[in-house]
C-alpha cells in the first residue's frame, strides 16, 4: 500500500454518468491507498434495505432512475464521514451529484479543515455507458463488481475476491430506467465538471479505455496528488 506519504485524510471525487467505472476505480483506489470509498449508491441501497425513514422516501425515486433528494442524500452522507475508518481518507463515488450537493461538500470539509484534493472526471459515452449498465452485476458477499463481457470472473460464478458464489444485479440496471439516469446526469450533474474545474482540482480521464488502462491513469494522478 502506497501510505507513506500521506499526511492528512484526502478527499478524492469521482465524477462520471452511471456506469462509467467509479465503482470499479474506487475499490482499486481503496486496495492502493487505504483510502475508504463512499458511495452514496451504496448507503442508499442499504437503507431502502433496512426500511429506514430515508430508504422509504429514496426507493422509488431510485427505481425510477431520479436523483434521490439533496437533504436527504447530504444527511446520510454527513453521517458516514463521522464514523471512524474514514479518517484516512476518501473516495467520494456518486456523489456530490448536484451543485447543492458540491456546496454542501465545501462546508463539511471547511469544517474540519479539509480539502479537496482532486475530482476525477471519468469520461465515457453514452452508448458505452449503456453497455456497461446492461451487463454490470456484484458478488452479493463482498460487492465485488463484474460485467458480462468486460469484467468476468475466472471461475465463472465464483468471485475472484472472496469465492462467493451468489451475484445479484440493480432493480435499476434496466434499459426502462437508463434514459432517464442519464438524463439526470447531463442535466443536474455535469455542470459539475465546470465547477470543480473553476476550483482547480479537475483531472479529466478517458474512461473507454480497459478497466485497467483506466486505473493506471486514475492512480498515477491520485499518487500525485495525496502526495
Ligand atoms: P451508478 O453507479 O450507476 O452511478 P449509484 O449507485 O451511484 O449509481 O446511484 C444509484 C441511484 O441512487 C441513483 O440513480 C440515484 O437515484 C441515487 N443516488 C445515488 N447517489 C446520489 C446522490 N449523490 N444524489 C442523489 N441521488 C443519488
Ligand atoms: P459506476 O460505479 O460508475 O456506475 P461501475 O464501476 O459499476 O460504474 O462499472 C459499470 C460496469 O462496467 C461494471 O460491470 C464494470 O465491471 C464495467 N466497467 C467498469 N470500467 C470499465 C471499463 N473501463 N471498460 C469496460 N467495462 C468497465
Ligand atoms: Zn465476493
Amino acid at each position: 500500500m502506497d501510505t507513506a506519504t500521506l499526511t492528512r485524510p484526502a478527499v478524492l471525487i469521482l465524477l462520471g454518468p452511471p456506469g462509467a467505472g467509479k465503482g470499479t476505480q474506487a475499490r482499486m483506489l481503496e486496495d492502493r491507498f487505504g483510502l475508504v470509498q463512499l458511495s452514496t449508491g451504496d448507503l442508499l441501497r442499504e437503507a431502502v434495505a433496512q426500511g429506514t425513514e430515508a430508504g422509504k422516501a429514496a426507493k422509488a425515486v431510485m427505481e425510477a432512475g431520479e436523483l434521490v433528494s439533496d437533504e436527504i442524500v447530504i444527511n446520510i452522507l454527513r453521517d458516514r464521514l463521522k464514523a471512524p475508518d474514514v479518517s484516512r481518507g476518501v473516495i467520494l463515488d456518486g456523489f456530490p451529484r448536484t451543485t447543492m450537493q458540491a456546496e454542501a461538500l465545501d462546508h463539511l470539509l471547511a469544517e474540519t479543515g479539509q480539502k479537496i484534493d482532486a475530482a476525477i472526471s471519468l469520461e465515457v459515452d453514452d452508448a458505452a455507458m449503456v453497455e456497461r449498465i446492461s451487463g454490470r452485476y456484484t458478488c452479493a458477499n463482498c460487492g465485488e463488481g463484474y460485467h458480462d463481457s468486460f469484467k468476468t470472473p475466472e471461475v465463472d460464478g465464483v468471485c475472484d475476491e472472496c469465492g462467493g458464489t451468489e451475484m445479484k444485479r440493480r432493480a435499476d440496471d434496466k434499459a426502462e430506467t437508463v434514459a432517464s439516469r442519464l438524463e439526470a446526469y447531463h442535466a443536474q450533474t455535469a455542470p459539475l465538471i465546470g465547477y470543480y474545474r473553476d476550483r482547480g482540482v479537475l483531472q479529466e480521464v478517458d474512461a473507454m479505455k480497459p478497466i485497467k488502462d483506466v486505473a493506471g491513469t486514475v492512480q498515477s494522478l491520485t499518487a500525485d496528488v495525496i502526495s
